[in-house]
Order: C-alpha cells, then sequence, then structure tokens
C-alpha cells in the first residue's frame, strides 16, 4: 500500500477546466473519499489517479513513484466502479481467481488465495455459482474480491454502491470499511452521497466546480467549514447563514445582531467588509420565550421527525432552521432563537471563506 500525492493537478477539456489546480496527500492506508455535487470533478480526479485521463498540468506520485505519464495498467491500482464487469459464464470463483491466473500464478495458488479472500467477503458459500444468478449486492462483492485478490497499491472507487438500493447500500458501507480495516488498503472513493462520505471516511475533500475545498476529517468539515459552499452541502438541513451588517476585527470576541451583542470564537483576522456572514448549525440553536435570545420569529413550519423536529422560524435575519430534540412549537407561535456560542463560524462576505477564528484553527 502507498501514500496518493496530487501536485497542482488540472484537466482541460478545450477550454473547460474540469479540475483546477488540485492538491492533496492520501495516506498509506487511508480511507479518502472525494465528495461533490455532480460535475464538479471528481470522477475526472480519480481517472487522472487511475490512468485513464491525462493531466492538462500537475503531477501524480503514487508511493513516491511519479506516475503521472504511466499507463492504467502499469500502475498498480485497482479501479472499481458502479457497473463492476464480471465474466457471466465463469463461477464467483474463477472471477475471483481471473488476475492471479493472468498472473500465471499455478491452480494451487489460486484456489487458496480465492478461499482466503472469499472468506474475508463472506462469499464461499457462492464460489460454485455463475455470477449471473447472484444479487447486486453479492455481484459487488465479488468485483471487490477481484479486485483485493491481487493486493494492489491502491483503491480507487467511482460511486460503487450506486446501483444498489437503500438497505444494500448501508450494509455495503459498513462491509467496504471494514474490508479496507482488515486489508489497510489506501483507498480514494468517490460519490455525491454526503452520508454514504460521512460513514466511511478518514477524510472527506469536498470539490466543487473544479476546485478542491476542503479536506479533512467529517467532524472537522462538518463543525469548521471552511467555506459557506461546505457549510451548505454538508449537513441536513444544511447550516443556517445570517448576514451581518459590520466589519469584523481582530481580536474581536463578539458581533452585534439585533442590537445584541453575541459572543463568538476570538478573531485572528479582519474581514475588511461591511458584509459577512454568521454559520450556525441547526442543532445549535435552542428556542426561547419571545423576549429572550438574540433574535425571535414566528414558526412557519414544523417537521416531526421521531427523535428530533426540524422548525423553520422567519425572523428579521432570514428563515432560520432549528433542530429540535425535545422542545416543540407550533405554527404561527411567536419564539425566541438562542445560539450556542462555542459552535458559530464567521464567513468573509466576499470570498465566503471562513474567517480565522480560535475555533477554526
Ligand atoms: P458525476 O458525479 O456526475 O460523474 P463528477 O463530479 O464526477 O460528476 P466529472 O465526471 O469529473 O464530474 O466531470 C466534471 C466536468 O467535466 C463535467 O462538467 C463534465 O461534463 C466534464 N467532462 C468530463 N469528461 C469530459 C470529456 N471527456 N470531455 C468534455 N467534458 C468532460
Amino acid at each position: 500500500m502507498a501514500d496518493i500525492i496530487l501536485n497542482n493537478l488540472s484537466k482541460e477539456f478545450d477550454d473547460f477546466v474540469a479540475v483546477k489546480n488540485v492538491n492533496f496527500t492520501i495516506k498509506d492506508g487511508e480511507f479518502f473519499v472525494l465528495l461533490g455535487a455532480s460535475g464538479c470533478g471528481k470522477t475526472t480526479t480519480l481517472r487522472m489517479i487511475a490512468g485513464l485521463e491525462l493531466p492538462t498540468r500537475g503531477s501524480i506520485l503514487l508511493d513516491n513513484e511519479d506516475v503521472t505519464l504511466l499507463r492504467a495498467s502499469q500502475r498498480d491500482i485497482a479501479f472499481i466502479f458502479q457497473f463492476f464487469a464480471l465474466y457471466p459464464h465463469l463461477n464467483v470463483e474463477k472471477n475471483i481467481g481471473f488476475p492471479l491466473k493472468i498472473q500465471g500464478l499455478s491452480k494451487k495458488e489460486i484456489r487458496n488465495k480465492v478461499h482466503e479472500v472469499a472468506q474475508l467477503l463472506h462469499l464461499e458459500h457462492l464460489l460454485p455459482l455463475k455470477v449471473s444468478g447472484l444479487s447486486g449486492g453479492d455481484r459487488q462483492r465479488v468485483a471487490l474480491g477481484r479486485s483485493i485478490i491481487r493486493r494492489p497499491k491502491a483503491f480507487l472507487m467511482d460511486e460503487p454502491l450506486g446501483a444498489l438500493d437503500a438497505e444494500f447500500r448501508e450494509k455495503m458501507c459498513l462491509e467496504l470499511r471494514k474490508l479496507h480495516d482488515d486489508i489497510v488498503a489506501t483507498t480514494v472513493y468517490v460519490t455525491h452521497d454526503q452520508m454514504e462520505a460521512m460513514a466511511m471516511a478518514d477524510r472527506v475533500g469536498i470539490m466543487d466546480k473544479g476546485v478542491l475545498l476542503q479536506a479533512d476529517t467529517p467532524l472537522t468539515v462538518y463543525n469548521k467549514p471552511r467555506t459557506m459552499y461546505v457549510g451548505n452541502f454538508i449537513g441536513n438541513p444544511a447550516m443556517n447563514f445570517i448576514e451581518l451588517h459590520s466589519a469584523i476585527k481582530k481580536g474581536d470576541t463578539s458581533i452585534s445582531i439585533d442590537g445584541k451583542s453575541l459572543e463568538v470564537p476570538e478573531c485572528y483576522e479582519d474581514s475588511n467588509t461591511d458584509l459577512n456572514y454568521l454559520g450556525i448549525r441547526p442543532e445549535h440553536i435552542q428556542l426561547t420565550d419571545p423576549d429572550k435570545g438574540i433574535t425571535q420569529g414566528k414558526v412557519l413550519s414544523v417537521e416531526y421527525l421521531g427523535s428530533h423536529r426540524i422548525i423553520i422560524v422567519e425572523t428579521s435575519l432570514g428563515r432560520i432552521t432549528v433542530r429540535s430534540g425535545k422542545v416543540n412549537a407550533s405554527i404561527d407561535e411567536n419564539v425566541g432563537l438562542s445560539f450556542s456560542n462555542h459552535q458559530l463560524v464567521l464567513f468573509h462576505g466576499d470570498t465566503q471563506i471562513a474567517i480565522q477564528s480560535q475555533f477554526i484553527q
């Protein structure tokens, strides 16, 4: 297994920039998920790592070797995608063992290794069966078995669970992560599904318009988004953003909202603009009496979701979404809102990038 390093990687299709100056290192044994909306450049980045697409600029290092110009077959990487290609006329055992047959291993060696992999993937009972009769989940397991049997330097997966139904996806997510932990494989996994990303990743890289906006642990991207796009993309419901019509100065530990002072994490830089934004997650807002809290408003909707409620409140600061565990509210009720100030994130109004603060360090 190996580190994967991307240096200033860019890909242009004529004058369209699909991937722009992407830099990151995937550590040996890490499960790294590339996440983003459709068309943001995830697959193109993965295909460049795989050797299926040539970068316009930049370089790729695999296990300290510059592989930028090497063909896919010369990179010792396994690529697993949504529409896995298995040999329908062969049984599971022969499908899994196929890469070793190509390498010229003896029948005995192949049989031993196939059984080892089948045990890891709980496929032993399926070994004699033709793959054409298997369920989607089992077929994907066989495809995984075929790719892990030769122990490549890294695994690249492009929405591998996309074709499965919701129940199978959830199960396969857990299995994939466990498999990763069992074989300690460097993995780059592409998805547009934030739940999949948050459940499986050691680190999540969030892309938008070909740019890597942030690469951090799931906890960090959720709690400390580097940009408003990340705060909005991660989390359901998304982070609330409140316009602040005042400049923020280095050393500030409070801001003014609706004429009231709100304590914030200490800022380490100026905002240099009179329009900034305050980001706050719905679960970090509490419902209070209308005359208490930092602002107040009227309840627009209440959605009961079993363990919690999603309450939308119309305020003079705009619509604010609250996730409430216990406190209920009724439509048209006047309520106050208070904010958990240690969880606040401030953003520059012009760049929409987080203002450096104690919290964001
Ligand atoms: P999706 O999840 O929909 O696959 P993605 O984030 O993986 O999205 P990419 O497939 O990397 O996105 O595509 C990024 C952009 O580059 C898209 O706008 C796509 O249309 C464009 N693109 C990708 N391949 C080519 C190509 N061969 N020629 C021209 N444009 C391309």
